[in-house]
């Protein structure tokens, strides 16, 4: 089994194939594919679909595709109770372009400042599509989002989020315990669910 994952973020590949360890798993650049793709959706599962269908499209049109059992996109937002879910979809560039990781943080910490009620989720939606077939899955952890940032494992939100059932946040954890537990890894979990 090999499939594309639509993506160069290295830490999304790096727990893709720790926790698709069966299957090989290449990215974008591994194929050759140089484009950005624009999330304009509305959506997770909108931006997680139009990922995969522009990769096996481009597949297709370079008549790779035979090569390929299909391609897999990921597309993951941190849905924030307090502020109506927010920033959900357009957790990426929330803090506005280009995208930038610590003044996202900075935007979430400094939003719920004084608030209490921390209650958050992280949402992974995973679109394949291959031939004939275009199948969605998701993944969610519940959690709270922490007083300040800890941690230097992971990425993103990864040293704010703290899972339920855990005391620190996910950049706390080793990699293997965040994939025990992860949105991507439970998403990941149902796509294995239905490939094989
Ligand atoms: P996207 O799915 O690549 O569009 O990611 C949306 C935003 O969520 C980016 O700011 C990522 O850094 C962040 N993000 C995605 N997955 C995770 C994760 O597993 N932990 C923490 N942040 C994440």
């Amino acid at each position: 089994m090999k499939l594309v994952f639509a993506s160069n973020n290295a830490h999304k590949l790096a727990e893709v194939r720790h926790i698709l360890s069966q299957i090989e798993v290449v990215s974008l650049r591994d194929i050759g594919f140089l484009q950005e793709i624009d999330e304009t959706g509305q959506t997770l599962e909108e931006n997680s679909r139009l990922k995969a269908i522009t990769v096996w499209q481009w597949l297709i049109s370079n008549h790779l595709d035979s090569e390929y059992n299909g391609v897999f996109a990921d597309d993951t937002g941190l849905e924030i109770q307090a502020l109506g879910g927010a920033p959900g979809v357009y957790s990426a560039r929330w803090a506005g372009e280009p995208s930038n990781d610590a003044n996202n943080r900075a935007k979430a910490l400094q939003l719920l400042s004084g608030i209490s009620h921390r209650d958050a989720q992280f949402r992974t939606v995973i679109t394949l599509v291959g031939k004939g077939q275009e199948q969605q899955v998701a993944g969610i952890i519940k959690g709270q989002i922490a007083i300040e940032e800890s941690g230097d494992m992971g990425f993103g939100y990864d040293s704010l989020f703290i899972p339920e059932g855990h005391s620190c946040t996910f950049a706390t954890l080793s990699a293997e315990q965040k994939n025990a537990i992860s949105h991507r890894a439970r998403a990941l979990h149902a796509l294995r669910a239905i490939i094989n």
